[in-house]
């Protein structure tokens, strides 16, 4: 036993585990320990993206202490540290208790992780999604690592000219206010690995993200060891062109089995989401070859460690690389295997013969694992349509293509006002219980909480979304009058029915179809007694000018005349700015061109919220709407190819069923002001929706159907 006078005080014990504390991004699905590291730093906390590594860099050591002596403030850190603790010691998680114990272990590559807004690592979507599935491969118990890069210019932050037009900033991240760890030796030396790009040798090094329970690596190329041009590589999401492209990702594929490698790790199962990282395989083949195994066996044995996941439904989506850059970029290093470069381009052609066909990612992919899957039930369809021919004796429907619909992490996406409001009302634990359907029920049968409580949080939400809006202009236009919002208080109202709208601007995401035709629209934003309003956000891609022409024309609407304070736009769409449009939206508007949206999670975090989703029957929606949890847009079906006429229908369809359906219901109240029936439909939404669309499902799914295959 320690005496006494050895023990570090305990105030200093306490910073210490504080700083432990941020350094495990488990604080981002958990909003007490964030409290704790708002009140440190308000300031900070708000200047950084709530980071709070910079808040405790930004508190001396003193101060630290000196504030937590403070009675109160300590008692909360000590609960945080303690649950924390808890989390980090439980042994009765699902995989620790799952009848097929020992779960393998798992790999997870993917180009980009979307875990926190402070982590600007990931660009939209499919990142969020990785990150999702992160957090509940911590929850469930699962032996599991994420491989991705280490972009230190992070993805663009959206700047608006004042014509409205989108331009792109590069905000370095400063690595040292990031929980990330170098990843070093026995000796404390940083672990560098390479790999061959054309002539080149690049080396890198990695950095530990700790999530919970599980790690993810993020492979960095800056460093002094590589020339300019090469330590640039990894600097932004997606960056840059071709070879750039095939540069970063054959540092994520090959590189990253060579860093698992370095650190003796062996997962049973290595899972690639999307094409991006599926030169992983030709890594894992290079090791069973330089072991002697043939290559038909080498393929088997490979084929028996890949899973993949699809997310593109358009097949000029999918990475290509020509024969003269893959010959280029890969060639030193498919040398050393012995096998031929046709042999490298056959693995991802369909036709392998076929010499004008390029390099596809995803026949590769497809072609290297034992199960492969798309993001939704519809989206797994169009999948094993759009890739028959690589499996030319079989029907559409016996394409070994299968789905997995997507989900989201409940609790991250919960605004700290709603894990308090739930918290009372189904107790602290209701984030353990996500796969419990009968739980869910009781929001739905045992009144737990009362229509006017439901009614009153939905206000509270709403309002919180109004002031973050006017927040969030006011900070970009300082003096007032630059953009026009002189008054901000005609800027949204707090008891209008507010329709949200925030995902990248893809152009097949049709952001701007309600005002297909203006003067329809208009008298449901100008109605004195039910009026809408709709609150938009979302980034173009740097080289999408289409997607960034539809942007624009949001910016205008929103500064039309009839329009102003009722139609706006948010610029620097990211995880904290979606939190807050899917906190306080109402409806969750979501009409992509079908079946374009493979599965789509934004709907998913309104949810929890009590919004209520008005969309396409496309991808993850068309599995969970069920005639009363929401509304549909349209049937389900599509029109083949006349797009015009699809939107023209769609846009009708959207008219109708808003002001048929949703603007009454919404404003339908009792004698005590009171909507009966849309509160109804929320309990309805909460109880079918929630314990099917979080990504504790969606993991689980994944053992059962891929890991364990
Ligand atoms: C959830 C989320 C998305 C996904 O949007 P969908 O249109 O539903 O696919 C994109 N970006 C961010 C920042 C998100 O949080």
């Amino acid at each position: 036993m320690m005496d006494d006078a050895t023990k570090p005080p305990l105030s200093t014990n306490l910073a210490d585990q504080l700083i432990v504390l941020s350094q495990n991004l488990w604080w981002s699905w958990n909003p007490q320990a964030q409290s704790v590291f708002a009140e440190l730093s308000p300031y900070v906390w708000e200047s950084t993206c709530h980071n709070p590594v910079a808040v405790l860099r930004s508190l001396s050591r003193q101060e630290l202490e000196a504030r937590l002596r403070d009675r109160d403030l300590a008692e909360r850190v000590r609960a945080v540290v303690s649950e924390f603790h808890q989390y980090e010691q439980e042994t009765e998680t699902w995989a620790a208790t799952h009848p097929n114990r020992p779960l393998p272990s798992i790999a997870y590559f993917s180009a980009e992780f979307g875990l926190h807004e402070s982590l600007r690592v990931y660009s939209g979507g499919l990142g969020v999604l990785a990150g999702d599935h992160a957090k509940s491969a911590s929850d469930l118990g699962l032996s599991f690592v994420g491989v991705s890069l280490f972009y230190r210019d992070g993805y663009f932050e959206q700047r608006l000219t004042p014509e409205g037009w989108q331009y792109e900033l590069y905000v370095p991240h400063k690595v040292d206010d990031l929980p990330l760890q170098p990843i070093v030796d026995a000796n404390g030396n940083r672990i560098i690995e390479s790999v061959e790009i054309g002539h080149s040798t690049v080396s890198f090094t990695a950095w530990k993200l700790d999530v919970g329970r599980i790690q993810i690596y993020l492979l960095d190329t800056n460093i002094p060891e590589n020339d300019q041009h090469f330590q640039k590589l990894s600097a932004n999401v997606y960056g840059g062109d071709m070879d750039t492209r095939i540069g970063q990702e054959i540092v994520l594929g090959i590189g990253g089995v060579r860093l698992l490698r370095s650190l003796g790790i062996h997962p049973d199962v290595f899972h690639m989401n999307e094409g991006h990282s599926a030169f992983l395989v030709l890594e894992l083949l290079r090791e069973q070859l330089s072991n002697g195994v043939g290559f038909d066996a080498a393929l088997d044995s490979v084929r028996s460690k890949c899973v993949f996941t699809t997310h593109t439904p358009v097949p000029a989506g999918h990475d290509r690389f020509s024969s003269e850059l893959l010959a280029h970029s890969l060639g030193r290093f498919w040398r050393a295997t012995g096998l031929s470069h046709d042999t490298l381009m056959g693995i991802g052609r369909v036709r392998p013969e076929d010499e004008s066909e390029a390099f596809t990612m995803t026949v590769l992919a497809l072609k290297m694992s034992k199960a492969s899957n798309a993001v939704s039930e519809l989206h797994g369809r169009t999948s094993r349509e759009m890739w028959r021919s690589l499996y030319p004796d079989r029907e559409p429907k016996d394409v070994p293509i299968g789905f997995v619909t997507n989900g989201v992490h409940t609790p991250s996406w919960a605004t700290a006002r709603a894990h308090e409001f739930w918290n009372k009302r189904l107790g602290f634990d209701w984030t353990a219980k996500l796969l419990d359907r009968d739980f869910w029920r009781r929001i739905e049968e045992d009144g737990l909480a009362s229509d006017e409580e439901l009614w009153a949080f939905r206000y509270t939400l709403r309002r919180e979304l109004v002031e973050f809006v006017r927040k969030q202009i006011r900070r970009r236009y300082p003096g007032g009058e630059e953009g026009g919002f002189a008054s901000l208080e005609r800027v949204l109202s707090p008891d209008a029915l507010t329709i949200c709208f925030a995902r990248r601007f893809a152009t097949y995401k049709r952001a701007p179809l309600l005002f297909r035709h203006l003067d329809r629209v208009l008298p449901l934003f100008a109605d004195p007694e039910r009026p809408i309003q709709i609150v938009f956000a979302g980034k173009a891609h740097p080289r999408d000018h289409e997607g960034k022409r539809f942007l624009q024309h949001i910016v205008e609407l929103s500064r039309h005349p009839q329009l102003f304070g009722r139609v706006v736009f948010v610029e620097e769409h990211n995880i904290a700015i979606g939190r807050a449009l899917v906190s306080g939206a109402d409806v969750w508007l979501n009409n992509p061109r079908r079946p374009l949206e493979a599965s789509g999670t934004s709907g998913m975090k309104a949810v929890i919220h009590g919004g209520l989703n008005l969309s396409i029957l496309d991808g993850w929606w068309r599995e969970g709407y069920d005639g009363s949890n929401g509304w549909a847009i349209g049937e389900d079906n599509h029109f083949e190819n006349d797009l015009d006429a699809q939107d023209e229908h769609d846009f009708e369809k959207l008219i109708s069923i808003l002001t048929e359906k949703v603007i009454p219901e919404f404003y339908e109240r009792d004698e005590s002001g009171i909507p009966r029936a849309w509160i109804k439909r929320i309990r309805h939404a909460m109880r079918t929706l929630l314990p099917e669309y979080n990504t504790e499902r969606m993991v689980a799914e994944y053992v059962e159907r891929s890991y364990r295959r």
